[in-house]
């Protein structure tokens, strides 16, 4: 009997030996560059310095309002490892947990307009969730047909398989709203997964999407780790900025790790479900099972709300636009005029990697990404600006872009 009437077929979501093979060739080109691989230590002053000494700007880091090196943060940190005198009391917290985890979910709660769990990282609110969202224990108790947009981030698209094990998964074109809409005419529970903003630019159609909400009770499930704290008044990100209020048909989930400043990750749900926070408590997979944030990460969390609650948010928001702008005013990219920090710099297959050398030798480490990470013409280096970079250097960093032969 052939293979495939007795068992599954096999590699419908993933396929490993595909991605191994070329992945390899784009990490071996990078490394023999000496564009990976690279050990160094970040200083006071933000420069990173190689044990040779070589400095350079991290400009493929997304602690994007440079918050992560904040002495308050690093603090706020220290001050809850003194106070609670432990790193991790390992127990899962459905058993037993630290009023500390509490406190800061009842600050994030407040800061975002929404009823916030915590997770150790958006990964693992994503391994937790999207199951039982594929189950339909997190939308309306009937399974929905599952669909992820064809650009979701690594860390939901790992979890498709698992999800087609329990309902129907579909893989729409990126940012398709009509392939979407049509799959929610012919089906009447349907569930999208997409990044809030992507990681290599870009985002999510967010009234188009709330329309189809509107309109056929689509049920949104959103990864905006890239816009956290970026965007909006208190740093709630572009999804929640764009949201009156979370409805019970949305999950948004951020992490804390990017632009926030400090570790971990926040899921919001609507004000009132704490069912949903319940359900994920005892069943999100490892937000069950494995470890929550650490004494450190809720303290760093803690201090860093109280950043996000000061104006301090708002002039380094402005400060990483007005860098986003100075960039935009020089160098042409597809996300030209876009609040969020990516951009990528467009070149040939053939120079890309040299011109990511120069920059590097220049002071500025970007990535390079090319064939067969991306198609053969849509090779560019992934620039990702931050509000701590003196506008001295962006133009010095635009002006290296632009005495290279990018074709
Ligand atoms: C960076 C990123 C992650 C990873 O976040 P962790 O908290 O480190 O797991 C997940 N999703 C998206 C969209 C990201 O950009």
């Amino acid at each position: 009997m052939p293979d495939d009437l007795i068992a599954p077929r096999r590699n419908q979501f993933m396929n490993n030996e595909k991605a191994v093979a070329i992945g390899s060739r784009f990490w071996e080109e990078t490394a023999a560059h000496g564009l990976a691989g690279i050990v160094a230590s970040l200083g006071k002053d933000g420069y990173f310095t190689t044990d040779n000494g070589h400095r350079f700007v991290n400009l493929s880091c997304c602690s994007y309002l440079d918050l992560d090196s904040h002495p308050h943060i690093i603090q706020g940190a220290i001050r809850a490892l003194e106070k609670y005198g432990v790193l991790d009391h390992c127990i899962s917290r459905v058993r037993v947990q630290m009023p500390a985890l509490l406190e800061l979910e009842d600050s994030l709660s407040s800061l975002f307009r929404a009823k916030v769990v915590t997770a150790i990282s958006a990964s693992a609110a994503s391994a937790g969730i999207l199951p039982l969202i594929a189950s339909g224990h997190l939308a309306n108790g009937e399974k929905p047909v599952v669909v992820f947009d064809k650009n979701a981030h690594f860390s939901m698209n790992l979890y498709k398989a698992v999800c087609a094990d329990e309902t129907e998964v579909l893989t729409a074109p990126h940012n398709d709203m009509n392939f979407l809409e049509d799959v929610c005419k012919k089906h009447k529970n349907v569930a999208y997964i997409c990044d809030g903003t992507y990681s290599m630019g870009g985002h999510a159609p967010a009234e188009e999407l709330l329309a189809l909400q509107e309109k056929y009770g689509l049920f949104l499930y959103f990864d905006d780790s890239h816009s956290l704290s970026i965007v909006g008044e208190k740093g709630e990100g572009y999804i929640r900025s764009s949201i009156q209020e979370v409805n019970d048909r949305t999950i948004i989930v951020a992490t804390l790790n990017k632009a926030y400043g400090a570790a971990g990750a926040a899921i919001m749900f609507g004000p009132k479900r704490s069912d949903q926070a319940l359900t994920l408590e005892r069943f999100g997979g490892p937000l069950a099972w494995s470890q929550p944030m650490n004494t450190a990460a809720i303290g760093g969390a803690l201090a860093a709300a109280e950043i996000h609650n000061s104006p301090e948010l708002k002039e380094r928001q402005e400060k990483l636009q007005r860098n986003i702008k100075l960039f935009d005013a020089r160098i042409d990219t597809e996300q030209k005029g876009l609040q969020f920090p990516i951009r990528v710099v467009r070149a040939s297959h053939e120079n890309v990697i040299n011109v990511g050398l120069d920059l590097y030798r220049q002071g500025f480490y970007v990535s390079p990404v090319f064939f067969p990470i991306v198609a053969r013409d849509k090779a560019g280096l992934r620039v990702m600006l931050r509000a701590g970079m003196p506008e001295s250097e962006v133009q010095r960093l635009c002006d290296t872009i632009l005495r290279n032969k990018l074709f």
